[in-house]
């Protein structure tokens, strides 16, 4: 069994898509992370920060779910990290309406002592300097570092963003933001551009099209299932990379071939994220719903074509 070690965001959420709207409800990278990593048979922390505004019962569901929560500090006088998005009626765009860092802000990650050592470690969408501190924790080099961010850090904080970058195997990285860090719009060149900045691998998540992975010349695509309603997209880019780790984590194998799999599992897994709004959907999720989730992506995806 492997150990994966998660820094990200331990959050609320209000969230509107054309469905409906919800008050503060549990959220942030590191809970989607940390709850898709929970469908693998590894030994998991998540490493965040929250205030005293946060409810137990969140922290029980974690826990519930065997994730160490050791290192996830609570400042009884702060408030937890807000964020606030609204989507519109393709689901694929959202409007950010209130980012509230609160207890985030002077947030200094402490990774547990029996985490040093972990074989894998996500770097959840965070400050660029939160998850290079995570990096400088470890005593043991990690098997692999995947590094997962958002135009807000491009926006505020790109230098420090590209120096931990240097340091990681793995990005995963929506399509816009792609875009953004390179300024090109060819994915394929985007890509190009990210390995040069140090990552070995490269993910682009393209929604509800599917993710690419790309390591030098080769190439991967996974589509995402097509679904008859998404509810919530929120958190299926967190839950992806949750499923890519955890699977990596839980198999220790990190080359090409087994990370095409690992895309797999992190489309599948994020598939269920969207079904309901919040963590919902992801806090009861069985084991043969996902076994059954990925033998419809080899439906969809498989074919024998006879080349003439
Ligand atoms: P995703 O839909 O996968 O991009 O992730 C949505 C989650 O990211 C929400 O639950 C938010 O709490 C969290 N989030 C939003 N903005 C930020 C940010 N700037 N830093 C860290 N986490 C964020």
């Amino acid at each position: 069994m492997g150990k994966l070690v998660i820094v990200g965001t331990v959050a609320y959420d209000a969230i509107e898509t054309p469905f409906g709207k919800t008050d503060k409800i549990l959220g942030g990278a590191g809970t989607y992370i940390g709850l898709s990593a929970s469908n693998f048979d590894v030994d998991s922390a998540i490493v965040s920060i929250v205030g005293g505004d946060f409810e137990q019962k969140y922290l029980d569901l974690l826990s519930s779910k065997n994730i160490d929560i050791s290192g996830i500090e609570i400042v009884k006088e702060g408030k937890t990290f807000f964020w606030s998005g609204k989507y519109h009626n393709d689901m694929n765009s959202r409007d950010t309406l209130i980012t509230e860092l609160n207890t985030l802000e002077d947030f200094n990650p402490v990774v547990p002592e029996n985490y040093k050592d972990a074989e894998v470690v996500m770097l959840g969408n965070l400050h660029p300097l939160v998850q290079s501190s995570v990096l400088d924790q470890m005593t043991v080099k990690p098997k692999l570092v995947v590094l997962d961010t958002m135009n807000f850090w491009m926006d505020i904080a790109l230098e420090d963003l590209k120096n931990v970058i240097k340091r990681i195997d793995v990005i995963t990285i929506n399509d816009e933001e792609a875009r953004q860090l390179t300024g090109e719009y060819s994915l394929v060149v985007a890509a190009k551009k990210i390995h040069e900045m140090g990552p070995k691998y490269v993910v682009i998540k393209k929604g509800e099209h599917g993710a690419l992975l790309f390591h030098n010349e080769q190439m991967f695509y996974a589509p995402a299932l097509p679904l008859a309603e998404v509810f919530d997209p929120t958190g299926a880019g967190d839950t992806f990379a949750g499923g890519f780790a955890g699977y990596l984590a839980k198999t220790g194998d990190v080359s090409f071939e087994n990370m095409k799999n690992a895309v797999v599992y992190g489309s599948a897994l994020a598939s269920f994220c969207v079904e309901k709004f919040g963590t919902e959907r992801m806090e009861n999720l069985s084991h043969s719903e996902v076994q059954q989730r990925l033998m419809q992506f080899k439906h969809l995806t498989q074919f024998e074509i006879e080349l003439t």
